[in-house]
């Protein structure tokens, strides 16, 4: 840090990921000197860094640092693949100079169960390979093999961002080819992308592009998969985005757990900006994000790049109008901006002629839990849970039967086996108190308890709440504990479960009670009995 010749503000968190990474934790001293170094005040630095679950914040200047930290991952995918015996297993054998930790997800879902040992990620792990890497001196981050620089351009590769650096298409006709093709933003949220780009070109002032892979979202591993795969797609991608809307400055928030990707994203990003040097590129920053699920919502995420807490803003104003730093920003989800390049190359019939049940185009699922072959599946949109499990997932586990499914991820709510023939969309989920989201299908079976799976998400959202409103940081909490009695105060969970809905400032606490409210609905002889249940 000290290297550094301006410290900035807004990479307060980047410099709190060096110390962390160097010295393993955050101890009083490292605040008081990186706020004597940035002229913040020692509070500034203090909230910002207890605020992100991934800095070990202590109390005191002597703690002696591990040498690695164990995360064992505890999603739902990874807890039907036996993480808390796995977690139990490397407990009885840690090295006295590690530590172990539960975390809530870590982004390998198809591979659970996923442990991450310092920047090094496993997936299918099992308790002595955690150990023997643990034997070893030094934890290295594993390497990627994705498409190169060359061979992406010999795919004619980046031939659509030079169409229109050379005006032989124009941005109005590129924004016409999205709308044409119904591309939507494929985060969660489903705003029309074309609409989205003229939003923002035609705001007044300096405009900014900031790419959402935070991917926090338990169950949701799409935007990995596709970057760790064709990197150069998705910076092509951006860069076609950025022309269009005119952005100089482009930052890309990646997820803290994708270590690997980050690596290779840092060298593809290197390689693309000396190829095409003296093309007048936007700048490129990549961010880490910090182990926050809140910042997977837009303006959380533009208040984490500005260096501060990942609170999410009040709106109106929306991002489009006044984003990061107060400019206009076009804000986007990673696999969006992936398909963009093979649109403006290939037309839109590819994307456009696929569908079923009455329903048009492509979606990724990430596919998880009880089936045979977990992965991303790239299938029609409207097709049903069933079909996807026996066609793109080799069926279910051996000794598996269908029991329910999560469509849409932690906050996606839940659905029995009796609804896995109704189409997965938003229109139809929605009608049975669920929603798609980003397409994170975690699926269970009779082994598993619907019960148990709403408990621990519930117990999600109160880690994960910021707490800026009560609705949500004290009716996840009062939520939670209820959901542990015996006997449950069925009338009271509903009407914290409404209050949640109505008042909550962002979607994180609109959406925490979809567990609940979904078990209630469609798990009802798992509902425990009624009573009062009440606690303070
Ligand atoms: Fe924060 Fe929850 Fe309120 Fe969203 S709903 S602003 S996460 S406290």
């Amino acid at each position: 840090i000290l290297n550094t010749p301006v410290l900035r503000r807004d990479h307060l968190i980047e410099y709190l990921h060096k110390l962390n990474d160097h010295h393993g934790h955050l101890a009083p001293r490292h605040i008081a000197a990186l706020a004597h170094l940035m002229n913040l005040a020692q509070v500034e630095v203090f909230e910002v860094a207890t605020f992100y679950h991934h800095f070990q914040v202590v109390d005191h200047d002597h703690g002696v640092a591990p040498r690695a930290i164990v995360r064992v991952c505890q999603s739902p995918s990874c807890r039907m693949a036996g993480s808390a015996t796995l977690m139990a297993g490397i407990a009885q054998a840690l090295p006295t100079d590690c530590r172990l930790e539960a975390v809530p997800c870590i982004g390998r879902c198809e591979q659970a169960p996923a442990v991450a040992i310092g920047q090094h990620e496993m997936g299918h792990a099992q308790c002595e390979t955690v150990l023997s890497v643990l034997q070893q001196q030094t934890i290295q981050a594993q390497a990627l093999s994705p498409e190169s620089l060359s061979d992406y351009l010999q795919r004619h590769g980046y031939s659509s961002w030079l169409s229109l650096k050379s005006a032989q298409v124009s941005p109005e006709s590129a924004i016409e080819l999205l709308e044409q093709s119904g591309l939507r933003g494929l985060g969660g949220a489903g705003f029309p992308a074309g609409r989205k780009w003229r939003i923002v070109r035609n705001q007044p002032g300096q405009h900014w592009l900031a790419v959402n892979i935070d991917e926090g979202e338990p169950g949701t591993f799409k935007d990995r998969t596709y970057l760790e795969q064709h990197p150069h797609q998705f910076l092509e991608g951006v860069l076609i985005a950025a022309e269009v809307v005119q952005a100089q400055q482009v930052i890309l928030y990646l997820r803290d757990e994708y270590h690997a990707l980050r690596h290779r994203l840092t060298q593809e990003i290197a390689a693309l900006q000396h190829h095409w040097r003296g093309h007048s590129l936007p700048n490129i920053e990549l961010r880490r994000g910090a182990g926050a699920y809140v910042c997977g919502e837009e303006s959380a995420m533009l208040e984490s790049i500005e260096g501060k807490r990942g609170v999410p803003r009040q709106r109106p104003p929306y991002v489009a109008q006044q984003g990061l730093f107060g400019h206009p920003t076009l804000v986007h989800n990673a696999e969006t901006l992936y398909w963009v390049p093979k649109l403006l190359r290939e037309g839109t019939d590819w994307f456009t002629r696929a569908g079923r049940h009455g329903r048009q185009g492509l979606r990724s699922f990430s596919v998880s839990g009880r089936v045979a072959k977990p992965g991303v599946a790239l299938a029609p949109a409207g097709i049903t849970l069933r079909e996807l499990v026996d066609e793109y997932c080799g069926g279910m586990q051996t000794g598996h039967t269908l029991y329910g499914y999560l469509p849409g991820g932690a906050s996606g709510g839940m659905l029995p086996a009796a609804l896995a023939d109704i189409p997965l969309d938003f229109d139809t989920l929605q009608e049975h108190g669920c929603f798609i989201g980003s397409a994170a299908v975690v699926v269970f079976s009779q082994m598993d308890s619907a019960l148990d799976i709403a408990r621990h998400l519930m117990n999600f959202f109160v880690h994960e709440s910021c707490g800026q409103c009560t609705p949500c940081r004290s009716g996840t909490e009062k939520a939670s504990q209820l959901m542990q009695q015996n006997h449950w105060n069925i009338p009271l969970l509903q009407d914290l479960s409404q209050v949640m809905r109505d008042a909550s400032i962002c979607g994180l606490g609109q959406a925490a009670p979809n567990p609940l409210d979904c078990l209630l609905r469609h798990f009802p002889h798992e509902v425990p009995k009624a009573g009062t249940g009440e606690v303070a």
